[in-house]
């Protein structure tokens, strides 16, 4: 969707609308106000104009009775007259009265009388001039026998001055006679202004007019505005119909006619209002969505770029997630990875053990911190090894809601370790090679004393035998020997012969017995065995290097001391590896004292309980054995330089002609494969200490 100043088009069009229809509803909702208000106005001058007519109706039937009233008690002209003239100032209607006889002549006025408000109406153009309306209107009230009205007619007083007036016309009929009429003059715009003085209020007119329109005589107060209300009605007179017309001004339109159009205004100004806050709250939630959004992408780009697979597990086991490097290491889809138990990556033969450790872990178990290795299968069914890491999942409320784990596929890492292990092995097999090399030499000394001995034993036998050639063989204590036997000889010995000869065989076995040793020590070692961790007593292990050890001690010179504490436990090692290792320090520490100024050579190898060292404790966690067992070798040796405890264990370091200098770093090697370390100090009062301890079973 397009985007303009950050918001898509269409919900900024979508908002635009709204907007609009509130305005739009909120005008028409004054506009029908102003109407309504407008349509009051106009009803109420309806009314007031028809109460208006109301009232001149009831005026002029007075005003009729008034003149009736002239007429009792058979007046005379000066007695009507006076009454006339009394009507005339009471009512300002009626500007002129004639009592006229039968034939309505001019000259046949009984009596007149004039207002006295008012400059005589007549005086400029005199009576003739009316004489057509008088007669037609006094022949209609002859006709209809009741006071008639005529048409309204202008008279004009002065030269553009003048007023509207209307005849008014009663028969006197006494005994059923007629003797005469009785002519009244009205002044239109005095009924206006007698009759409709309540009416005329501020800012309204009152007007006579005609049915086109034609004002005869309008009263008026104040100014007149520019919105004008006017209505009209007609005042049907016997004999004449005249309109009355009111106009009236309505003022300046009410904004808030009334209570409730206010009220709507407001609430309809609050919900622009609240238009606006939520607008401008969409508008943060549109930035806040686009920011989470841009942080998901990232996240997901940071997920997919990632080598290591992440598996987010809830509690129930339910795999919820997996990232595509999971996917990818183990050949699966995600949809196939939403399988419950078994999960198809666990190797079909492990699946029990995999289910015993998953329960174990959903039990609320911590997995240690550094992870743990475990077997996988790919969907090719082939087995790779993993590092798991896992780690509880902490939701946003700080609850645990599953477990996160990552995983790395190790088995790079495994084929490389395999491969220095087999190199380091190698190395090892030439190191204990080198050393029966150097060995070769004290081995063959140390045999020439044997078979020297067997040989002069055995000589010295055959001389024995050679001597008692012709001496017969007793039955008891004697024996056949096999030189002789061969040789078709009877030999015959005596007690005391035998017993020598015995002796002398028992030697002979025993020298051999020893050779043999010497050279099974020589081959035990030399011999290369897979690596086994098995418990040995510590005593074993000393009594298997010591005949080797016993081998240089002796052309060197050294009294070699053992001491095994008693009641130990068995320690658990590879035996050839320690052995080696103890060959090597033992060697090491009797060839430092193969020194001329050195006298007490004396060579300790010592197995005792001890504690273990931190690092022997964090190198073998999480499982501590109870019981460690520590090996010294201490020589009365000049002692370690600086300089040479700083490269003591460099490979290839070495201070001697014919040493290799692989001997200590080979040594360390070994006893930190199996949980230890070796260290050394120095001895009192001269001398080396090297020492290390090994897990033993408790
Ligand atoms: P090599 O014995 O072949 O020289 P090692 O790694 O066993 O190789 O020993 C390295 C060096 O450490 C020796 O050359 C020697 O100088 C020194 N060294 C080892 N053990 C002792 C000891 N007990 N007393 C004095 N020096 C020693």
């Amino acid at each position: 969707m397009k985007t303009q100043g950050g918001l898509p088009v269409r919900r900024r069009w979508l908002w635009l609308l709204l907007v609009g229809l509130v305005l739009a509803l909120l005008a028409m909702l004054v506009w029908l106000a102003a109407r309504f208000e407008a349509s009051q106005l106009q009803d109420k001058l309806e009314r007031d104009v028809q109460a208006a007519v109301a009232d001149i109706r009831t005026g002029l039937t007075r005003t009729v009775q008034n003149l009736q009233a002239l007429q009792f008690n058979d007046p005379t002209p000066a007695s009507w007259q006076a009454d006339a003239n009394k009507l005339l100032r009471d009512s300002r209607v009626l500007i002129r009265l004639e009592w006229r006889d039968a034939k309505l002549q001019p000259q046949g006025i009984k009596a007149q009388a004039e207002s006295p408000f008012s400059a005589p109406v007549f005086a400029r153009l005199g009576r003739a001039q009316s004489q057509g309306e008088i007669e037609q209107v006094c022949a209609n009230a002859r006709n209809q026998n009741a006071p008639t009205y005529s048409n309204s007619y202008f008279v004009s007083m002065i030269e553009g001055i003048g007023m509207e007036v209307m005849e008014a016309c009663l028969p006197l009929v006494v005994g059923g006679q007629l003797t005469g009429y009785l002519v009244a003059t009205y002044s239109l715009g005095e009924i206006l202004a007698e009759f409709l003085e309540r009416q005329l209020v501020a800012g309204q007119e009152i007007s006579f007019t005609e049915g086109d329109g034609t004002r005869l005589a309008s009263r008026s107060r104040g100014p007149r505005g520019s919105r004008v209300f006017t209505a009209q009605h007609l005042l049907d007179l016997p004999g004449n119909t005249l309109v009355l017309r009111m106009s009236r001004s309505g003022g300046a339109p009410a904004l808030f006619p009334n209570v409730l159009t206010a009220l709507v205004a407001v609430m309809s100004m609050a919900l622009l209002a609240v238009l606006a806050l939520l607008g401008k709250d969409t508008r943060r939630r549109l930035t806040a969505e686009r920011d989470l959004a841009d942080a998901l992408a990232f996240r997901k780009a940071m997920e997919d770029s990632l080598v290591t697979g992440l598996r987010a597990r809830d509690l129930s086991g339910r795999t919820t997630y997996v990232n595509p490097a999971f996917c990818e290491m183990v050949g699966f889809s995600a949809q196939e990875l939403e399988q419950v138990e078994p999960a198809p990556y666990w190797p079909k033969s492990l699946v029990d053990e995999y289910t015993k450790r998953k329960a174990i872990r959903l039990a609320g178990n911590v997995p240690p911190r550094e992870g743990f290795e475990s077997i996988f299968m790919r969907k090719d069914g082939s087995l790779f090894p993993v590092l798991i890491i896992e780690a509880p999942l902490i939701n946003a409320q700080g609850v645990q809601s599953g477990w996160m784990s990552a995983f790395l596929d190790i088995s790079e890492q495994r084929r490389v370790q395999e491969l220095s292990r087999a190199s380091h092995e190698r190395l090892q097999a030439t190191a204990r090679l080198a050393m029966v090399g150097e060995m070769a030499s004290l081995l063959s000394h140390e045999l020439n004393q044997p078979l020297a001995a067997i040989s002069s034993y055995a000589t010295g036998s055959v001389n024995l035998l050679d001597g008692m050639k012709s001496v017969p063989m007793h039955t008891e204590g004697a024996c056949e020997a096999g030189q002789a036997g061969a040789m078709g000889q009877v030999v015959t010995l005596t007690p005391a012969q035998s017993a020598d000869l015995e002796a002398v065989l028992n030697r002979i076995a025993q020298q051999a017995e020893r050779a043999g040793k010497v050279i099974k020590s020589v081959h035990d070692f030399v011999r290369r065995r897979d690596q086994a961790r098995e418990a040995v007593a510590p005593l074993a292990l000393v009594e298997a290097v010591l005949p080797l050890v016993s081998l240089q001690a002796r052309k060197l010179f050294v009294q070699v001391n053992v001491e095994v504490a008693e009641d130990l436990p068995l320690v658990l090692c590879d035996r050839t590896m320690i052995e080696q290792v103890l060959l090597n320090l033992a060697r090491n520490g009797m060839q430092a004292m193969d020194s001329p100024e050195i006298e007490d050579r004396q060579l300790l190898i010592r197995v005792r309980r001890s504690e273990p060292t931190e690092h022997d404790i964090a190198s073998i966690a999480p499982d501590p054995p109870k019981a460690w067992l520590a090996f010294s070798v201490t020589d009365m040796g000049p002692g370690l330089t600086d300089e040479v405890k700083q490269q003591l264990f460099t490979p290839f370091f070495t201070t001697k002609a014919e040493g290799m200098g692989l001997g200590l770093s080979m040594c360390r090697t070994v006893v930190e494969q199996h949980g230890g370390a070796l260290t050394f100090e120095p001895n009192t009062p001269q001398g080396t200490v090297f020492s290390f301890a090994l897990p033993g079973q408790a």
